[in-house]
């Protein structure tokens, strides 16, 4: 689950991680409010789980009341990003005189932390990888030992970060570190990390991820869940019960089995295509599942073909063949679909298909096949 910049601040504080004082606002009304209590000036920040949003125009400095007004009402309502702002942050803005970057994040293929802190922030971190990487130090760090102080210290050198700087970075480093781990993130991200004229290090932004794997063991973080804009497919589907993703494609997919949703969205995209959704409906494909599944995927706008890829394993496909149909018979489909029945009884399912066949519902032998003829049906390579 990513959070919000002003959630990912909330959290950062309870690991003792400096940031500006500031409150969040949902009305121009609220932002004044709020700029009023921590003192002018203001920074108004948009609120949405995108990174770029100073450059988007989501980021103003304000002197008075009259720029919170004329601000707050410029950024609410803004897209950035395909994100509509309904939220802001207000905080207290600060005065910068160097701008760093700092990240812990797992590197799953050497099954430690990696950690990255770059005397270059402020801009995007992938920019700098291009054109400057010696500009980032990353730390590979075993789980096992963690950071320590003196490791920080060494660290805060190494990327060369301002001498008045390094003290209290090496401090926040090892404060993020901890937060990153004790509290379960996936991702923890400062970009400004800045030093002050006063001499002060402190994030004047948040990018948190939170690994949903430990939400068991957080019961706190309801709170943040609450606030999750969830894709309208997706709770359609949740609400039926089905274990589906949507995705940015227009060939709808329903698969039995996680792993052959996972080819078949493979095999789409192999022939050119792109899938709409990963949807598993896992063994008990019958009539009221396959309506159900076939609902979701009709629902959305952006579907031009379905592919039903079915391998009968104790699912059997004469089964599925008569779930298909009569969920066909109940449900209006406004693409067409192509079929992929194989597996236990699968020339039974196909005689019982036979009849039902036609310019819309089609029955192909293989998987490439049928994903070469769905990819056709949405039109084409995309
Ligand atoms: P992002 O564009 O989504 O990453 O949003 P940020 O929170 O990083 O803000 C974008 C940029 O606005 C930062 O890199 C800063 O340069 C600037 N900015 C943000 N807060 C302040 C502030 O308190 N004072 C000043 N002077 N600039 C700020
Ligand atoms: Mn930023």
């Amino acid at each position: 689950m990513d959070l919000f910049e002003y959630q990912g601040k909330q959290y950062f504080a309870r690991f003792g991680i400096p940031t500006s004082k500031g409150g969040v606002a949902d009305t121009v009304d609220e932002a004044v409010a709020v700029a009023d209590e921590v003192g002018y000036p203001v920074v108004v920040k948009a609120q949405v789980k995108v990174g770029g949003r100073g450059k988007a125009g989501g980021v103003k400095l304000a002197n008075d009341a009259g720029e919170v007004r004329t601000h707050a009402g410029s950024i609410l309502g803004l897209d950035i990003k395909g994100h509509v702002v309904h939220r802001l942050w207000v905080e207290h803005a600060s005065d910068i005189s160097r701008e760093y970057y700092a990240s812990f994040t797992l590197d799953r293929a050497a099954k430690r932390h990696l950690g990255m802190l770059s005397a270059e922030g402020g801009v995007e971190i992938e920019e700098v990888a291009v054109s400057n990487p010696d500009a980032i130090a990353m730390r590979s760090i075993d789980p096992v030992d963690g950071l320590d102080l003196a490791a920080a210290r060494e660290w805060v050198a190494a990327a060369n970060l301002d001498e008045p700087a390094r003290e209290q970075a090496a401090a926040l480093l090892v404060d993020l570190y901890r937060c990153y781990v004790e509290g379960d993130c996936d991702l923890a991200e400062i970009n400004p990390l800045i030093l002050t004229p006063e001499g002060r290090v402190h994030a004047l932004d948040a990018k948190v991820t939170l690994d949903d794997n430990a939400t068991y063991r957080h019961p706190e973080w309801a709170e943040f869940a609450a606030t999750e804009v969830e894709d309208e497919r997706e709770a359609r589907a949740k609400a039926r019960g089905l274990n589906y993703i949507g995705l940015d494609g227009s060939v709808g997919i329903i698969a039995n089995g996680a792993g052959l949703a996972m080819s078949t969205l493979d095999v789409v995209n192999q022939c050119g295509g792109a899938a709409a959704n990963f949807l598993d409906i896992g063994g008990g494909a019958n009539a009221d599942v396959m309506a159900a599944a076939l609902e979701v995927i009709n629902s959305d706008p952006a579907v031009r073909a379905i592919f039903v890829n079915i391998f009968g394993g104790i699912t059997r496909v004469d089964e599925v063949a008569k779930g298909v149909i009569e969920a066909l018979g109940r449900v209006e489909i406004s693409s067409p679909i192509v079929l992929r029945l194989d597996g236990t009884n699968a020339p039974a399912g196909r005689e019982i298909l036979a009849s039902h066949l036609s310019d819309r519902l089609v029955a192909e032998p293989t998987m490439i096949d049928a994903a070469r003829r769905a990819v056709a049906f949405a039109g084409g390579k995309s």
